[in-house]
This record gives structure tokens, sequence and C-alpha cells, in this order.
């Protein structure tokens, strides 16, 4: 039973390392920063458990918080996994997560570790961060919200009342593949396909990955093969130039802000697609593609409200609030743990 000292754990599970931080009964975040720990997750399935009862440990002995407060663990991971937490395969994983229960394994090895039963979520990671800055946006949790959040890939969530919108196998919300009608940035050349197999879903324009789809054809173009990006040399070399994109938009290099400007049109152009789906109060934008700086945040922001308000229906043109995210990344790991707080008061 929760109790006004109840603690929510939250845990983000990402490529490499795990975040651990936590809310309170009232919801409000425990500390503003996280402890990490490695994820292991390329060991395989066991050793990214055992590391997530090390990040818990850890966490509470920092925080000093004891084994009585703890009310539940929330976990996120950037899957593909069911709404079970069954996880499914995807490239460069280790083989023994095909069909891995995390959540039912990890609450296991939880409750074993702390000799208490402790009642466990999954969320996928988009999922799990549009549910926090929906909390954070409006704590009164009447509105409907979308979160896109362009990275490596384009991520996406839904939250109608405070609730996630998770579909009827965790699939729902999967923003990021929604198609749009975009001309590709190198004039003549084909739209690369999409990791999903399709052609012309919005990861395809905006995300790291388009980038470097990108890139190769940009730079080869007669206007810009005196580039600096095509000084950088050396392995994995288009990742690299990728990398630098946002860094020289944000200073004002004319062919990477006019990529970055591109890509907030395609943003802008998903924008309408999800009003015409949803009829949002609020579109929020998280993601790195808004991690540039002040300056550079406003000017894709101004793109992106720009390009909405012209093809978006008038209604949803003059009250759909699009916003930045507030919680950066640490959305995620608060959203797994507001998502074991909803569990525990029977709000899931
Ligand atoms: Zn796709």
């Amino acid at each position: 039973m929760p109790t006004p000292s109840s603690v929510y754990l939250g845990v983000d599970i990402g490529g490499t390392k795990l975040a651990v931080n936590a809310i309170d009964e009232s919801r409000k975040p425990c500390c503003p920063n996280w402890v990490e720990v490695p994820a292991n997750s390329h060991l395989g399935p066991d050793q990214t458990v055992a590391q997530i009862v090390v990040g818990l440990r850890a966490y509470l002995d920092r925080e000093k918080i004891a084994l009585s407060q703890v009310a539940s663990v929330g976990l996120d991971s950037p899957g593909p996994a069911d709404i079970n937490g069954r996880i499914e395969m995807s490239a460069n994983m280790h083989p023994a997560w095909e069909g891995y229960q995390l959540r039912e394994n990890a609450q296991k090895a939880i409750s074993q570790a702390f000799g208490q039963s402790i009642p466990t979520s999954y969320e996928n990671d988009c999922n799990a961060a549009a549910l926090w800055e929906s909390f954070a946006g409006c704590p009164e949790c009447t509105e409907v919200m979308a979160l896109l959040a362009p990275g490596t890939g384009l991520g996406g969530g839904i939250v109608i009342n405070g609730k996630l919108l998770r579909g009827s196998r965790g699939m729902g919300g999967e923003l990021g593949h929604v198609e749009i009608v975009h001309p590709w940035f190198v004039p003549g050349q084909e739209v690369p396909r999409c990791g999903c197999g399709q052609q012309y879903c919005t990861e395809a324009y905006a995300s790291m990955a388009a980038l470097m789809r990108l890139l190769p054809g940009a730079l080869a173009m007669d206007k810009w093969k005196d580039h600096s990006l095509n000084q950088i040399q050396g392995e994995d070399v288009w990742r690299k130039r990728a990398y630098q994109v946002r860094g020289l938009a944000a200073k004002g290099d004319e062919l990477c802000q006019s990529i970055f400007d591109w890509q907030s049109q395609a943003i802008g152009k998903l924008c309408r697609q999800v009003a015409c789906t949803i009829d949002p109060t609020r579109i929020v934008i998280g993601g790195g593609f808004i991690e540039g700086g002040e300056a550079l945040t406003t000017r894709i922001m101004g793109i992106i409200r720009e390009t909405f308000k012209t093809l978006a229906f008038k209604k949803h043109a003059n009250e759909v609030r699009i916003e930045v995210a507030r919680s950066g990344d640490q959305a995620g790991c608060l959203g797994a743990a507001l998502s074991g707080w909803q569990l525990v008061h029977g709000q899931k």
C-alpha cells in the first residue's frame, strides 16, 4: 500500500548504460540527477537484469532511501518490446534477448534481491518519456498530447488524460513511421528507405539515420564539395560527419542550417498528420534534435510551427500548442517511475 513516504523507482535502460531516478508519492522527482551504471546489454539480458539491481542499490544508498519505502520499479528500454515487456530481436542485439521476458525477470530479480515483492512495470522508452512530459506540462492530466522525439530514430508517444495510448499490442504511437510528402534534400535523388523498410516515413527525413543517408549526396553537390565536413575522414566517416551537423548548424553554417530547416519542415508535416489523427491539445518536440542550443531550437520550433500552420485545419492551426520538451533525457527515467506509480495506484 502506498504511504506518504513511498518512493517509485524508474530505470531507463539505454544501449550502453542504465540510469536510475525516482519520484515520491506526490510524483515529484526525488533528485535532480540520476545514478548511472553500465547496462551490459551486449553480454545478454541476465547481465542487464543484474545491473538493474546494482543501479537500484546504488541509488537507494546515495539518496538514503530505505527498502521499506520502495513501492514499485518502472523499467523502460528502446525495445522493440510488447506490452508485457517481452523483447523482440533487432539488429546488433545479443541473441539471448530474443523473446526475453524483461519485465517478469526483472521483477523476480528485484524482489529476490530486496527480500520483498515489488510491483514492476515496463514501457518502451519513448512512451515513458511521453508519459512524463505530459505529466510535467499538465499535472491535472486533462490533455491529449503527442511527443515527437527525433534523435537516432524518430520516436513518438501519445498520452490521453494522463494515460498512455499503448494500443492492443504495445505498438501504439509509433509516429516516426507515419508517412509524409516531402521532397528529398538532394534534388533528383530518391528518398532512401527508412529502417522499417518503407520509403516515406518521417523518420527517413528527420533522424540521425536520415542525416547519414543524406550527407553523401549533399556533400557531392557542386555547391558543397568544398564544405569542411568533407575534410573529416577515417572509419565510419558518415556517422562522424553526421554528428558534426547540429553543432555547425548552431554556429550558422549554411548547409547544416538548411538541413535542419528541411528536417524541421518534415516534423511540421508530421504534426499535421498527428493533429488529424488525435486532435491534440499539445504536441511536444523532444530528442537530440532540439538540443543544439537556444538559438537553433528557436529556429527549429519556428519552422515546425510555421509549416504546421500552413497545412493544418484552421482550428488546429490556431489552437494546437507545439512546445519544447521540458525534461530532456530525464524524461524516460521519470516516466518509467511514473508508470510504476500508476501501476500501484490502479491507474495503468
Ligand atoms: Zn519507417
